[in-house]
């Protein structure tokens, strides 16, 4: 249901934030900067209890909550407001010879008001960091936090409501059903982080009013370890990026595939940096858990589609999964046509680079992908062939949290991106102007038939 916002609908609330949109309040570079300031100090404020309920909907330890969902937000909001100013003004452009005398420029303008649609899985930081990008740009903006995590979901609530009234940012919190009616309003742009098939039903409701979105979704992201690689650094970089949040992460290597000439140096490094780092997880207090039950069901039904190199222990009370690695996969296995989303982790062998184009390139693009080589010649095949969202050579993860790098899919892993000034362009509409001078006017633009007829 619909959390009460002076009892408003919904209409009537996005009614109220077009009407101050059209104030021109929100444009200002100085608004801009003051309500960026505004939402970290709320987040400041509410901190403790943020951190609270992220362990109380996912387990998630301190250190995990601060430094992915909570820090990852601060020095966003830090760097937006550092450059916010260079973003915003207008890019000058060259023009072609007919532009004698003209000016060309892209202006940034905010599309007006937005949606931006969350996930669980980084429950804070997924609503969060596309808020600033539409705050940055000049929009007001409404925020649907996921219902699967209802505590972070409420203190979003409550950090907006410290920070911003609700005609201008506000959350609206609730299930698919509030998700459907929000998203049978009209919008200026839509940005929805979540799975492929809902992916599609924002798109289509989205379409009816032609209005833009973003859609981060998700896939499966592979890992490939080439003949080549370190495998120590190899298996220790992926270990912490799978089983970190307990694989319940968007671009976490879903499955790896390793040259067969290291499949048990492979498998053995990769044991001991888990067991090092995370233990068997279902013991280790602060392992992340699985979200809800469903969820759970879901993963340990892929436990029985390979063999269990190591982990597999499970606990259905505290909803906690070890870190699992599954080999000799049976054909036709759901973990390899699912997005595990999970700590499980398929590792199957190739003999030939080829093999590895041929498998990753008939499947839906990923959203990411990680090689692990010292070759460049394997890198060059790698990047010329393979279409994916981005991913890293010798490590995982790391891609994203370089905010000068455009984030976002491809194809089926979602359109659009973020992070940085690119949160900011999304948010924004480019407008082109052409500004001519009056002092002189080349007459060879303009047709002059009385003349050519008399020629005749
Ligand atoms: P989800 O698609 O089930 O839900 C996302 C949001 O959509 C929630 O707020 C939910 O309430 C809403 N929703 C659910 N069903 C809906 C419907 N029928 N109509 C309208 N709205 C609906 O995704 P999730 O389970 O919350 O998140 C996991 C997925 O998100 C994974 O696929 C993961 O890869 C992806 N993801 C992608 C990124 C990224 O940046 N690309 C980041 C995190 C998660």
């Amino acid at each position: 249901m619909l959390a009460p916002i002076e009892q408003l609908t919904i209409e009537e609330l996005i009614r109220k934030q077009r009407r101050f949109f059209r104030t021109q309040a929100t444009k200002s570079l100085a608004f801009r900067l003051s309500m960026l300031t505004f939402l970290k100090e709320s987040i400041k404020h509410h901190e403790a209890e943020i951190l609270q309920a992220l362990e109380q909907d996912l387990n998630k330890s301190e250190l995990d909550a601060f430094t992915t969902e909570i820090g990852f937000v601060y020095d966003e909001i830090t760097r937006t407001t550092r450059e916010l100013k260079r973003w915003m003004r207008p890019k000058r452009v060259r023009g072609a010879s007919i532009h004698l005398g003209t000016q060309s420029e892209v202006m940034y303008e905010p599309y007006g008001t937005v949606l931006v649609i969350a996930p669980w899985n980084y429950p804070f930081q997924l609503a969060m960091a596309p808020l600033i990008g539409a705050i940055a740009a000049g929009n007001t903006a409404v925020v649907k936090p996921s219902e699967l995590t209802p505590n972070v979901a409420q203190m979003i609530t409550k950090v907006l409501e410290r920070a911003f009234t609700d005609r201008y940012v506000v959350s609206v919190e609730g299930d698919k059903d509030v998700a459907t009616e929000l998203l049978a309003q009209k919008w200026d742009h839509i940005f929805f982080t979540g799975s492929t098939p809902v992916g599609k039903i924002v798109m289509e409701a989205a379409a009816k009013h032609l209005t833009p979105v973003t859609l981060e979704l998700g896939g499966k992201s592979p890992a490939i370890v080439h003949e080549d690689a370190n495998i120590e650094i190899a298996a220790k970089r992926i270990a912490w990026g799978k089983w970190m949040n307990a694989g319940q992460t968007c671009v976490a290597p879903d499955y790896v595939l390793v040259h067969e000439s290291k499949r048990e140096a492979f498998l053995e490094a990769i044991k001991r940096e888990a067991f090092t780092m995370f233990g068997n997880g279902v013991g280790t207090k602060r392992f992340t858990r699985i979200v809800n039950e469903i969820h759970f069901n879901r993963l340990t039904g892929y436990l029985t589609e390979g063999d269990v190199f190591f982990g597999g222990q499970t606990d259905r009370d505290q909803l906690k999964i070890a870190p699992t690695v599954l080999t000799d996969i049976e054909e036709d296995a759901n973990v390899m046509k699912d997005e595990i989303f999970g700590p499980i982790l398929p590792v199957l062998t190739y003999r030939q680079l080829d093999e590895v184009i041929e498998f990753v390139s008939s499947r839906p693009h990923p959203l990411a992908l990680y090689l692990f080589t010292e070759t460049k010649a394997v890198e060059q095949t790698v990047m010329k062939h393979l279409t994916f969202g981005g991913g890293c050579v010798n490590d995982v993860l790391m891609h994203l949290t370089n905010p000068n790098l455009p984030f976002g899919g491809v194809g089926e892993s979602g359109m659009g991106s973020y992070h940085g000034r690119y949160s900011f362009e999304t948010f924004s509409h480019a407008k082109s102007i052409l500004r001519n001078t009056t002092k002189f006017d080349l007459p060879i633009r303009y047709p002059n038939f009385k003349a050519a007829e008399k020629l005749i």
